[in-house]
């Protein structure tokens, strides 16, 4: 029997070296909508995009392996994914959601739940009474964001799959912020995993896209049946684009991570720093727990300072490497201002309620020179203490 590949070189050579065709060594892209019958009732293995395509399932086959997972569904962005998955729920059926999750989710569940669609509890799952209370109104359905956007805050994934299991509900990980190279949710015991793949899978900010993977191979079926029915499914050419940033994941990963703990080194003693949000840093809450769950800690860190108003301004106005933007997890370095932009539209009494304040900033560490990055950030924060 040959030895299982790892998954860091499952994400290399996936597809490489398979083209019948010509020899191609990458995989060609399929981008023909539709698809020749070979006669009268006679479909092929491919009949529509929009259902099945060859390039859209090399990603689907990839991103199952990398998490450890019977079935793949590629949809359109990471919305779609989380939709996909808030589709197994009824009406009367209960939703427990993280209280501090990315904006985006927290106003979908939110739109969802007052269309009528199912019920929603947001609470914050690191406390212990709170999640039990959550479980004793039987959910049908759990979400968790480990680490979350943007507080970072970690969940212990295994332990919370098995309340779910106890409660006959079925626990879906936002796995976004730490991607199949670094953490595996479905190996710790979840039925489904969502990643907004236009992060770190695809990695170049690039593409948006999705995915859903889940752990039993009829789930899978049948939230693939309703992808093709909603549409959500992605477009051929995002799939081919996301499967080549996946060929680097986990190199960029682990460079990105490395780049992210000096930096977090670096401002956690700052004097314009209150505090920062990290869980590599040994004093973090959340270390422990994601060093036993996660494989490295991220990219990803939130600090607050003690910039307001325009000190806060000129520190952003002076950096130079970390560009203000939203999105996250690609080759370059950016910084957000989470209360004026992911987290916006969730409301001032939700961000409160998240422990999400205005003088938060999240910081998505790309592959640039470390020392590089620390000067940049060191630069600005000076400017910004200058600053009248
Ligand atoms: N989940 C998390 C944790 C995110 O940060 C985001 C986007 O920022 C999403 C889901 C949504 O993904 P997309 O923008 O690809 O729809």
């Amino acid at each position: 029997m040959t030895k299982p590949k790892s998954a860091r070189t499952v994400s290399v050579s996936q597809g490489i070296g398979q083209d019948t065709s010509f020899g191609a060594v990458t995989p060609p892209l399929y981008l023909s909508s539709t698809y020749t019958f070979e006669g009268f009732g006679q479909a092929r293995e491919y009949e529509y995009s929009r259902t099945r395509n060859p390039s859209r399932d090399q990603l689907a086959a990839t991103l199952a392996s990398l998490e450890g997972g019977a079935l793949a569904i590629v949809t359109a962005s990471g919305m779609a994914a989380l939709d996909l998955a808030l589709s197994t729920l009824r009406a009367d059926d209960l939703l427990l959601a993280p209280h501090d999750c990315y904006g985006g989710s927290y106003r979908l569940i939110q739109g969802r739940a007052e269309r009528g669609h199912f019920k929603v509890l947001f609470v914050n799952q690191n406390d212990s009474l709170m999640l039990r209370e959550g479980f004793g109104h039987r959910p049908r359905l759990v979400l968790v964001e480990t680490p979350s956007n943007p507080l970072m805050r970690v969940v212990d994934i295994a332990a919370i799959a098995s309340m779910a299991r106890e409660a006959g509900a079925k626990l879906v990980v936002d796995n976004t912020f730490l991607s199949p190279a670094l953490q595996n949710p479905l190996l710790l015991g979840a039925d489904y995993v969502v990643h907004s793949t236009t992060k770190y899978i695809n990695g170049h900010s690039d593409v948006v896209g999705g995915a859903l993977v889940t752990a039993d191979q009829a789930d899978g079926e049948e939230l693939s049946a309703w992808a093709n029915l909603t549409g959500v499914t992605s477009s051929p050419f995002d799939a081919y684009l996301t499967l080549r940033g996946v060929r680097t994941l986990f190199p960029r990963m682990e460079a990105q991570q490395r780049a992210a703990m000096a930096i977090a080194e670096f401002l956690a003693p700052h004097p314009a720093v209150e505090h920062v949000y990290y869980p590599g840093l040994p004093a973090d809450p959340g270390h422990t727990l994601a060093a036993s769950q996660q494989k490295g800690f991220g990219a990803m860190l939130s600090f607050e300072t003690s910039l307001g108003g325009s000190a806060l301004q000129k520190f952003i106005s002076t950096l130079r490497l970390f560009t203000l933007a939203e999105s996250l997890g690609g080759v370059e370095s950016l910084i957000a201002h989470p209360a004026t932009m992911t987290h916006l539209g969730m409301g001032e009494a939700a961000r409160a309620t998240a422990g999400i304040s205005d003088a938060l900033l999240r910081l998505s560490v790309g592959l640039e020179e470390p020392a590089d990055l620390i000067d940049d950030l060191s630069e600005a924060l000076d400017a910004g203490r200058a600053a009248p």
